[in-house]
């Protein structure tokens, strides 16, 4: 019972009697358990379904209006009033179509009332139960709270009502076996609950009707929201309607038991079945989790399963008549205001919630505080008010149905008892939860297992991969070991071939051989096989090293050859440069000695002038000759002043011409040393000009040259005589005549003594010249001629050498030339005098003049057979080939080439030496 505020329906004035309400027929003829008709107006009110917690939120908090309903029944008579009542009729008149009651206030007057239904006597229970309490019921299912009370006098049938049970006659049964049986008839058992409480409330106790001993159970009053629950009392949950039933008996049992122990009637005690059913909405509002959806669909789309709770609670009041204020039924006074108080105090706040009061006193009893909800509260609220006919309790029929009539103005604000199932939910997520966990561990399983498998996969290839690896390795080692080892033999093979070409040569292959010997004799066959490969790696092993040493080896050889070829280059244009040096000394020093020739025969000239002046001095003529002389002499100062070249010889033909050659060749005989130095100067000088030489052989210059170099021991004579024989010995009767007149003694023996190697180059020219000469070889020889030439090597001047070189070559030329004529057979008289080692020694002479001739000499001995075998025991064989080879004048290297193969000796030998020529 609301104490303020709520929807009244205010507009409810003037004549109750009247008063025309929403008809409860109308909404129970439309509704239907199945149909789930709207609580407030049933099917059509089109009212929007209101909640109440926190589902439906505050804005909805107003609910949907709600009139409690008021239905009136009519006992009929019983055995009692059949009898004493026989002549009276009944006080009441039903008009059950008009839904009106008329209670006869005396044989000519009746107020007429109007109720929400109206029950006859003969109304069935399950009519009853159908108009009072099923609406209530459904709603209950729907989320409401809903309330079906029975008020009256005692014995009017306020039990047989309720609490029939119907065991001997199904239509007996009373409201709330009905109503049991239509909620668990309607709940599904997975997801909803049902469950109940019941209670008696005697003098302001309430006993709990299923546990005799809970019997002072106190009411709990939720602050926030005005809920009313009883926490002490035994709540028993309902499965089926049989187990139901069993308790209601059980209850009635322990009434009865407890009415007997205080000595009270149960008409004096209010019992209350209290019903707490609670629903899962399914598929409405709420969202459920599907076993399906995956953890992040399922967090998004995740809300809290709604839950509905509604309480049905069933009130069978005590009587309404009135307790005799003196305790006639044995109760003091206090007892009866006691057990009066929680019915009186239901009917003031009645009245004043039907008369809008401002106070509505629901704390005054237990009863008010417990239906605080059944009436102007949220709960759906329909009160059946009883009466009997018996015209002798028409006053007490007459105040219940008062009771009636104000309790149908109260009004109620129905609220949805809806609210989320966080314990569900917490339930739901746990198994969901349990569910993920599982399935983790499942997949955590699944995945190590194929980590596990993966791993053993890779080992296994990463060993199938070594092993392969391992075999190749082995099958290569196998290919080099045999590689090498057939390079070795290859190589031992070559290296046998050059053994056997170059005799002693000797290459680093030995090393290798021998070892590789040492390697072959060292792989015996092996006790067990480890023992092979470990052997074969070693061999392996030291083989490769081997190899490596022999690879650097052979990298320094190439590298020394690389560097010997360099330096040989280097060294081979530095012979070139100093040879072209020398010969240019050579020129130089030739046109200086010529110069110094020319001087010396214009100083001759000067001294004989003198000789002259000193004569005519002695004749009366010195001033002549004197004259003659200085004028010669300023001659030549003067030429060489002006002209040091032709002026020089133009000076001396004039000096020729002027002063005579007899003169000349008769100084040379002068006393004067300086004198005769002079004159064979002079004479020398002439000599070099072949169209002087000639006058001078004829004039005896010649003799006179010989006997000087015979006579004189002054070493410049010497030179210059022999210098001037020389030149005289180019032309071939000169070389007869200096032949004849024992030239060749005289030249041998100035050979002998000279130590100046100008002097010896003179004699070895004049020699040579003879040498050159076809009809002279056997007399120069004979004479000493050739050993004479041999002997002045011991200068070693290179000059010195090319003359005798040139001597040589000039006699072999003669000698091929004979032995080709036929007129000579024997062999070559340069081998007879020992030349032959002179001429290999000196045959890659550095000097080209001297590496020239004997080139030449070599070819011409070589042309004559019967030299051919001291020329290869004598090392000249070699030369030749060389000269064949490498020699930079192609003239005689075809000579020297040619000769050698006309040579069936030198052939022989070649083909012995495998030399290819
Ligand atoms: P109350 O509970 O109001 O004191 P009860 O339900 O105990 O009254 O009824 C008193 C007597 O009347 C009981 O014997 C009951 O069987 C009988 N009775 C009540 N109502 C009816 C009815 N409608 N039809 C037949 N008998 C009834
Ligand atoms: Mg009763």
């Amino acid at each position: 019972m609301a104490a303020s505020g709520g929807y009244r329906n205010g507009t409810h004035k003037g004549n109750m009697k009247v008063d025309r309400l929403v008809s409860l027929s109308s909404a129970t003829k439309s509704s239907s358990l199945k149909s789930k008709p709207s609580p407030a107006s049933p099917a059509s009110s089109g009212l929007r379904r209101n909640s109440t917690g926190s589902v439906g939120g505050a804005k909805d908090d107003a609910g949907v209006p709600g009139r409690v309903r008021v239905a009136v029944r009519l006992r009929p008579r019983n055995a009692e009033e059949s009898v004493a009542d026989a002549d009276f009729a009944d006080c009441v008149e039903l008009q059950p179509e008009l839904k009106r009651l008329k209670l006869r206030k005396n044989n000519w007057d009746t107020d007429t009332y109007e109720f929400d239904e109206v029950l006859t006597e003969f109304a069935s229970q399950k009519r009853v139960y159908e108009v009072v309490a099923k609406p209530v019921v459904e709603s209950v299912l729907d989320g409401y709270n809903g309330t079906v009370m029975a008020y009256g006098q005692t014995g009017t049938g306020k039990t047989y009502t309720l609490g029939r049970l119907g065991e001997e006659d199904t239509a007996a049964r009373g409201i709330m076996v009905r109503a049991l049986e239509d909620i668990l008839a309607e709940i599904s058992p997975e997801t909803d609950s049902v469950s109940v409480s019941y209670l008696q409330l005697y003098m302001e106790t309430i006993q709990d009707l299923l546990d005799p001993t809970n019997d002072n159970i106190s009411i709990m009053e939720d602050p926030k929201t005005g809920d009313v629950s009883l926490p002490g009392a035994t709540l028993v949950e309902i499965r089926d309607q049989r187990s139901f039933v069993e308790l209601l008996r059980l209850g009635e049992a322990h009434r009865f038991a407890a009415n007997t122990k205080l000595n009270t009637e149960s008409s004096r005690s209010h019992a209350m079945l209290m019903v707490h059913v609670k629903r899962s909405v399914k598929g409405r509002d709420s969202v459920l989790l599907s076993e399906n959806c995956n953890s992040s669909h399922m967090v998004k789309t995740f809300k809290p399963p709604v839950v509905r709770k509604g309480k049905l609670v069933v009130v069978d009041l005590a009587g309404s008549e009135r307790i005799d204020k003196s305790g006639s039924e044995g109760h003091t006074l206090e007892e009866a205001k006691s057990i009066n108080l929680s019915l009186s105090a239901l009917g003031k706040c009645i009245n004043a919630l039907a008369e809008n009061s401002a106070h509505v006193p629901v704390r005054d009893s237990k009863l008010t505080r417990l239906l605080r909800d059944s009436f102007g509260g949220t709960a759906r609220t329909s009160l059946v008010v009883t009466i009997g006919p018996s015209p002798r309790h028409r006053g007490e029929t007459s105040s219940t149905i008062m009771f009636g009539q104000r309790a149908m103005k109260v009004e109620n604000m129905l609220k949805i008892k809806e609210e989320f199932d966080y314990k569900s939910l917490s339930r739901r997520l746990e198994i969901q939860l349990d569910k993920l966990i599982v399935e983790h561990e499942r997949q955590q399983k699944a995945f190590e297992d194929e980590v596990e498998r993966i791993t053993v996969e890779a080992q296994n290839r990463i060993s199938e991969t070594e092993r392969n690896y391992a075999d190749a390795l082995e099958k290569e080692r196998l290919k080099y070991q045999e590689d090498y080892m057939q390079s070795i033999k290859k190589l031992e093979e070559q290296w046998v071939m050059n053994q056997r070409k170059h005799g002693s040569e000797r290459t680093t292959f030995e090393l290798k051989d021998d070892n590789f010997d040492k390697a072959l004799n060292r792989v015996v066959p092996v006790a067990s096989a480890a023992e092979e490969i470990s052997e074969l790696k070693k061999l392996l092993q030291n083989e490769a090293s081997l190899r490596t040493a022999t690879e650097e080896e052979v990298n320094n050889l190439k590298s020394q050859v690389v560097q010997w070829k360099r330096i040989e280059a280097a060294g081979n244009s530095e012979i070139l440069k100093l040879r072209k040096m020398l010969e240019d000394e050579a020129h130089q020093k030739e046109k200086l000695e010529e110069e110094i020739a020319i001087l010396q025969s214009q100083l001759l000239q000067l001294s004989f002038e003198a000789d002259e002046t000193r004569r005519q001095l002695d004749r009366g003529e010195s001033g002549k000759v004197l004259g003659n002389l200085d004028s010669f002499v300023s001659q030549i100062r003067h030429s060489q002043l002006s002209d040091s070249g032709n002026g020089d010889k133009a000076s001396i033909a004039k000096l020729f011409e002027q002063v005579g050659l007899q003169k000349i060749l008769s100084l040379l005989e002068a006393e004067d040393a300086d004198v005769r130095i002079h004159a064979v100067k002079v004479v020398a000088n002439l000599a070099a000009e072949e169209t002087n030489q000639e006058k001078i052989v004829e004039a005896g210059g010649l003799s006179s040259l010989l006997m000087l170099l015979r006579s004189s021991e002054d070493e410049t004579i010497q030179r210059v005589a022999a210098g001037a024989i020389a030149n005289l010995a180019m032309n071939e009767t000169n070389q007869e005549l200096i032949m004849s007149q024992g030239g060749i003694s005289l030249l041998s023996i100035t050979a002998t003594h000279a130590e100046d190697p100008q002097t010896l180059r003179m004699v070895a020219g004049a020699i040579a010249n003879l040498c050159g000469n076809d009809k002279l070889q056997i007399k120069l020889r004979g004479e000493g001629g050739i050993k004479a030439l041999l002997g002045m090597v011991r200068c070693g001047h290179p000059d010195v050498l090319a003359q005798v070189a040139r001597g040589i070559a000039n006699f072999a030329k003669c000698e091929s030339r004979a032995s080709s004529q036929g007129t000579k057979s024997g062999r070559s008289l340069l081998i007879e005098d020992g030349a032959l080692p002179w001429i290999v020694q000196n045959a890659n002479n550095e000097a080209s003049p001297i590496r020239r001739h004997i080139e030449l000499a070599l070819c011409h001995l070589a042309q004559h057979e019967v030299n051919a075998k001291d020329m290869i025991s004598g090392g000249a064989l070699w030369e030749l080939v060389r000269v064949s080879r490498d020699c930079s004048r192609e003239d005689i290297r075809t000579l020297a080439h040619r000769t050698l193969n006309s040579s069936p000796t030198f052939q022989t030998e070649l083909r012995r030496l495998r030399i290819e020529c």
